[in-house]
This record gives C-alpha cells, structure tokens and sequence, in this order.
C-alpha cells in the first residue's frame, strides 16, 4: 500500500510514497546503530549548538513548515505556526537544560561512596500520530537528542511530508548524520523494527490498539516502552468559577486541533446550580465557531484529518443520540468537499452507553450535571482514561480535594490543560503509562546506572 499524503480540505493526493522495503529498513537501523556510538562521542555542549541550531531553522521557516501541517491533516494555520514555535521552545529548554537533567547525582548512602550516572539507552523507535505532526516528534526527539540516544520515526501514514521534513531539519541543524530517522514505512513493519536488537526501546503516541500492540511486544522483548495514548478529559465547574472565564475556555479546550487532541476537554460536568446557564451560553458558544478552509487565518475549526475520523465521528454521535443522549448543536457532517464536522453538543448520556468509554476524537463535547463534589468526582473518575483533567473552582478546600481524588496525569486548576516543555506529561490506567517532557521525561530513555566507589585498598 502506498503511503499517501492527502489534504483533508480537498481531498486532492498531494504526494505518494512507496512503504521502505525490510532490506532499506535494516540499512537505517544498521545507520541509526553508528550514529549512536558517534553520537556519544558528542560533547553535551555540541549537541546544545545544534539542538538551538534546530529551534533556530524552525522559527526562520515557520510559515512553510505551518503550512505544510496544515495541507497534510488540515490543522487551522494560526495553530499550526503555534505548533512550529512550541517545537522550538521545547529545543531550547532541552538545549539550556539537558546539563542539569544528566548531571550525575551523589546519593548520601554514607558509608559507600555513589553516584547516579545517566547514560542513554542507544536507538529508539518512535511510533508517532497525525494530530500534531511535529510537536508529538519533537517532544520525544529534543529530549532523547539532547541525552545521546538516537531515534527512529515510524509517524502515521497521513503525514508522511511531515516526518522527511523533520528528519531534514534535524540533520541541517548539524546532528551526526543517522541520529533521527524517518522510516516510512506500515504499521505492520513496526514489529520487524522493534525485534531487531538493535532498538533498545519504544515510545508510542496514539491510540490504545497501537499502544497495545506494541507494548505487548516490547513486553515480550523486555524493552522498555513508554505510552501516550487516548484521553476523555473532564472538565469540571464549580459554583464559584467565573462563567465567562470557563465558557470561554471551555471551548477552546474542545476545538483545540478541530477536537482532535489527547488532551482536549471531552467530558463537560457542570455543577447543578450552575448548570442551565452554562449549558445555553455554551451550545451558543459553540454554535458560532467558525468552521472552513484551514489556511484562512480566522478559521477556528478545519476539517477532520482523514475520512476514517469523519465516519468515526459521525458513528459515534449517532450512538450517543440512540443511546439516549440530546443533540443541542451540530450533529452532522458539513455539505461540501473536505472532512468537515459541524461543532456539536451533547446533554445526558447515559453512563451506561458504549460510546460514553470511548474517545470521540473531533469537535463534539458532551455536557453531564451533578449535584456535588462527590458526585463530579465520580463522574470524571467513571472513564476507562486518565491523560488529565480541568477543573474551575475558587474554593482552595475543593483543589485539595480535586488534586487528591482526580485519577489522571495532570489537574489544570482554572486554566485549559496544555502541555509545556517543563511539566511532566502523561496518563495513568488506558492513558498509558511513563512521561514525556520536563526531567521526567527525559529520565524514561536514559539508564539510571548506580556507580559506588570504595578505596582501592593497599596496591600488592
Ligand atoms: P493510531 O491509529 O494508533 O496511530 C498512531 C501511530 O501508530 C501511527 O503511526 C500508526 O501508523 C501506528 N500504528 C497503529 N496501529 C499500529 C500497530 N498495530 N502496530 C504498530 N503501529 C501502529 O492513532 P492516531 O489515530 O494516529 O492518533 C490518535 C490517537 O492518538 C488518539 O487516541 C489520541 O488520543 C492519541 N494521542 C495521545 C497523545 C498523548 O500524549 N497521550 C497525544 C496525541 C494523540 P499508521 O498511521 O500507519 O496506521
């Protein structure tokens, strides 16, 4: 099968690429493999110059680089130059950074005398998604770059002008040549990858089938993996949040990436007393985003990547209506050429129905009430996903409480959840597991080697 790289907004083929054979395949690894031994070689310091090189080619090439995200999965142009300039902030934290992070660490063990080392792993394969061609790369690549490993791209098949994009800059920013890869290959040769010895250890970003899979195997190989997988954020409002505040935000956190990120808010409990009001300015909210052509640059919501998510999408809204759920806005595809999705509301699911443990990956948001604290934190514990969750609240009793209680990777108080070069990110239960970003992150791929040193004793 041809890996295709079509534009969501027309449909048009914008380029076609033959999938690698297994013998090329195995020249890359073989490649990646010497560019670690040389890549150790690097001093730290070097690796900075070219890691600010890379935020620096970034920056000065925003705008075709935006432009090419968004012809090949439709994101909304002003999103994708914020995308292009958070890749390069992420390299200039790392740049600044990385010294810190892989300093070794003395550890008070008296009477031994010891030390922490962190040294890289060698090659790692990472199995990135579509939604955010660069910035799901880039979060694993700057840091793994900055510590000496070595990586290897298997990006989704709808991206494909994006990953070589990548692999390019990173070369021009003066990496030794083989330290990141782009492999474009299936999703059925990722196997063959990660079983060659070669690859020391796995990094997915995508659904859970995927993360599955391959976590399965890597299992099986004993090597490490770490997972980023699907989300169904609450976002939670209390009595005493500003409603202009949270509506406002609200939406944002719904529309982000035309409804197609992790991290979007999914779930929307609202307080009862509160809870009319909010849901009337909100469907009104939604009602008058601007849905259309990606590369205008008032345009909030594009169309949806592939035709795949459309149906999804379309399926899943369709389930939750039969399963007893309220349409308040939207609630179809848009008339026309492109994968297009009118921003919908939804009210009163029920708990019980099979749509409401799935991720609806698009602009759909899905409106619940309750009565108190316990009963929010029933709801949004009452999800198969744990990437983060949002909650508006003046009340300092009600965070302490929200923070302890909430089961997930991350609870924004007040504010949207993003990521950010300096926070730890990931999930716990189907979110998966392990963290990207931040020291943390940076940690997953890096051997935390114990070294204790005792007096040699008297020389024979
Ligand atoms: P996807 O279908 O799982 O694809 C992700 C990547 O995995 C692609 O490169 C895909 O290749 C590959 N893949 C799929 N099945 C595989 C298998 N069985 N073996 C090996 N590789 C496999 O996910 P997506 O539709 O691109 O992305 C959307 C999902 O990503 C959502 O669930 C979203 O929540 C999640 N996501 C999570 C985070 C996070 O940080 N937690 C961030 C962004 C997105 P092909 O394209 O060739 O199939």
């Amino acid at each position: 099968m041809p890996i295709q790289s079509i534009n969501p907004a027309t449909g048009a083929l914008l380029r076609s690429f033959t999938p690698l054979t297994n013998e090329a395949l195995l020249q890359k690894i073989a490649l990646a493999e010497s560019a670690f031994a040389r890549t150790t070689e690097v001093p730290l310091a070097h690796r900075a110059l070219c890691m600010n090189k890379l935020a620096h080619l970034l920056d000065r090439e925003t705008a075709d680089l935006a432009a090419l995200i968004t012809s090949e999965m439709g994101k909304p142009i002003a999103q994708s130059r914020a995308e292009i300039a958070k890749c390069a902030a992420a390299c200039r934290f790392y740049a600044v950074n990385a010294a810190r992070i892989l300093a070794p660490e003395p550890i008070d063990a008296p009477p031994l005398d010891a030390i922490v080392r962190w040294d890289p792993l060698g090659v790692i394969l990472a199995v990135m998604p579509w939604n955010f061609p660069f910035w799901q790369v880039f979060r694993f690549l700057a840091p793994a770059l900055m510590a000496g490993n070595v990586g290897l791209l298997k990006h989704a098949s709808n991206v494909p002008q994006c990953a070589l994009a990548i692999e390019a800059l990173v070369r021009r920013a003066g990496f030794p040549r083989g330290s990141f890869q782009t492999l474009l290959i299936e999703a059925s040769q990722v196997e063959m990858v990660l079983a060659d010895q070669r690859v020391a250890a796995v990094t997915v970003t995508g659904s859970e089938s995927a993360g599955r899979a391959i976590a399965a195997q890597a299992g099986w190989l004993i090597k490490k993996s770490v997972l980023e997988l699907g989300g169904s954020d609450p976002f939670i409002v209390m009595p005493s949040a500003s409603l202009d505040t949270a509506i406002a935000a609200a939406v944002a956190a719904r529309c982000i990436n035309s409804g197609q990120s992790c991290i979007a808010a999914k779930r929307f409990l609202i307080a009862d007393s509160i809870y009319d009001e909010f849901e009337s300015r909100f469907v009104a909210a939604m009602d008058a985003i601007k849905v259309g052509d990606p590369t205008r640059e008032d345009t909030q919501i594009g169309p949806l990547a592939t035709t795949a998510q459309l149906d999804e999408i379309e399926a899943q809204v369709a389930a939750a209506i039969h399963a007893g759920a309220r349409l308040l806005a939207g609630g179809e595809r848009m008339i026309g050429t492109g994968n297009y999705y009118a921003p919908t509301v939804l009210a009163g699911l029920p708990r019980t129905a099979p749509v409401y443990r799935e991720e609806v990956f698009g602009p759909v948001a899905m409106l619940f009430r309750f009565t108190d604290i316990d009963e929010a934190i029933a709801i949004a514990n009452d999800t198969p996903f744990g990437l983060a969750a949002s909650v508006w609240t003046a009340n300092r009793d009600e965070q302490r409480r929200f923070s302890a209680a909430l089961q997930c990777g991350a609870v924004f108080f007040n504010a949207q959840v993003a990521s950010d070069p300096r926070l730890p990110f990931g999930g716990v239960k189907r979110s998966g597991y392990g963290r990207e970003l931040s020291a943390a992150g940076m940690r997953e791929f890096l051997n935390a080697k114990t070294v204790v040193t005792a007096e040699p004793g008297p020389t024979p």
